[in-house]
């Protein structure tokens, strides 16, 4: 059958063995096609009765109810290590911000190398992860090497290691700092292999996986990563500002010291002593009292994530993603736009970026012509996803249709301003 045939799609989801969890997401508008997942996931139905369940238990338990919210940050890293990243136990906390996370570890990353004066990210990176960066080099007095591989280019893992990073790793690095999938050309970085390569001059890689976990497997434990953050409201579907994740492998934990030293990462917490002993497990990394609320959501949906198993998952992914290429050969291609994400499934996550010089255009036509959510990335970026949870096949491919139907009419270029400071 040919991919242009809407049956084909149909058939993907009959064969699908994830194609059940979509009921169990809210979704209220059945005819969208919702291809944001990466973005912000959609809300579990559990966690609703979650949320409501946790307000209930505040209110009967008010304060003795931190005798066991207190230490929630663990047991929730790692259900969400064991579901998602590939992570033994005590080696991942929920808490805080991706920011907050990356912060603390890359200072933590920067102050075990001393007398190192280098830190290496690239110009793809998430913009937070670069001004942090930014602001620790000011702070420090440290180098910033920020690598420009921002070009029509593909990144593959060749060019990402061996043209691009190599030439500039020496003894003066103390950390190397990249996305695990980068957010706007979605290319997937071989994990191991740079971790290897940066080890073996000596310095620190912290890995930022926001795009990546939930989309595709990390084996974190077995490609020997140190030190890792990410998000959970993207394909962690734990909502808009659910707390966040960092992993410090055990084999490290003892030798870091993270600049924030909360009252949480205290030894013997309630004895409020005078002097910092900072506890020598992953409570060590832990800053303050737990959001519990956002803390139950990102348990519900990654209880989901771990019934689903993140090799299933991962395999939908690139699928789905293979599908939306299939498509764009056939129907966006002879439009004018151009692929930016690798062929290869083992190159790329969950979502896929389209280039047209009218990408901002386009993406505010198909939100208010075609009931289509993209995600528009300037200059010239749209992101496409399949969120392998709520996300089915035949609404990637009506996705599709229906951009191939406005931007062949040209219709789009009507559409002004979308007014909203938010793309
Ligand atoms: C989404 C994302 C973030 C978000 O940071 P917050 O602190 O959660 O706002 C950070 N880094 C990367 C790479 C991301 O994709």
């Amino acid at each position: 059958m040919n991919v242009t045939d809407r049956e084909y799609a149909l058939e993907l989801d009959r064969k699908d063995p994830l194609a059940h969890f979509k009921s169990q997401f809210v979704v209220t508008d059945p005819e969208m096609c919702y291809l944001d997942g990466n973005s912000l996931g959609r809300i579990p139905k559990a966690t609703i009765t979650a949320v409501n369940d946790f307000l209930g238990e505040w209110g009967a338990e008010v304060v003795t109810g931190w005798g066991h919210w207190v230490d929630e940050a663990q047991p929730t890293g790692d259900l969400l290590g064991a579901a998602a990243l590939g992570a033994g136990p005590g080696q991942v906390l929920v808490c805080d911000t991706t920011s907050v996370n990356f912060y603390q570890l890359c200072l933590a990353a920067v102050h075990a190398r001393p007398g190192r004066k280098t830190i290496i990210t690239d110009a793809a990176n998430f913009p937070t992860d670069r001004y942090i960066l930014d602001g620790i080099a000011k702070q420090f007095g440290l180098n910033l090497v920020i690598i420009d591989n921002e070009n029509p280019a593909i990144a593959t893992h060749e060019r990402i290691t061996t043209q691009i990073l190599a030439p500039y790793l020496n003894d003066d690095v103390a950390l190397v700092t990249l996305e695990v999938i980068q957010y706007r050309s979605g290319a997937r970085t071989d994990i191991k292999s740079i971790t290897d390569q940066v080890r073996a001059i000596g310095a620190l890689v912290v890995w930022d996986a926001s795009h990546a976990v939930g989309a595709i497997e990390l084996n974190l434990d077995a490609n020997g990563v140190d030190l890792c953050v990410g998000c959970t409201y993207k394909y962690g579907n734990s909502g808009p500002g659910s707390p966040a994740w960092l992993y410090v492998s055990k084999k490290i934990q003892s030798e870091l010291q993270v600049p924030i030293q909360g009252w949480f990462a205290q030894d013997a917490q309630f004895e409020m002593g005078a002097v910092f002993e900072r506890a020598q497990n992953i409570r060590g990394f832990q800053i303050a009292s737990p959001s519990l609320v956002g803390i139950r959501c990102v348990q519900t949906a990654f209880s989901m994530i771990k019934d689903a198993g993140i090799d299933a998952i991962a395999h939908k992914a690139a699928v789905g993603t293979q599908m939306m290429i299939d498509l764009y050969d056939a129907w966006l291609a002879p439009l004018g736009m151009e692929l930016n994400t690798s062929r290869n499934a083992k190159e790329r996550g969950g979502h896929i970026s389209l280039v047209h010089p009218d990408a901002a255009q386009i993406c505010v036509a198909l939100r208010q012509i075609s009931n289509v959510i993209p995600d528009y990335r300037t200059p010239n970026s749209i992101r496409l996803a399949i969120s392998p949870l709520p996300t089915s096949f035949v609404e990637v491919w009506d996705g599709f249709a229906r951009m191939r139907d406005l931007v062949a009419s040209g219709q789009y270029k009507e559409i002004k301003e979308s007014g909203s400071r938010v793309t």
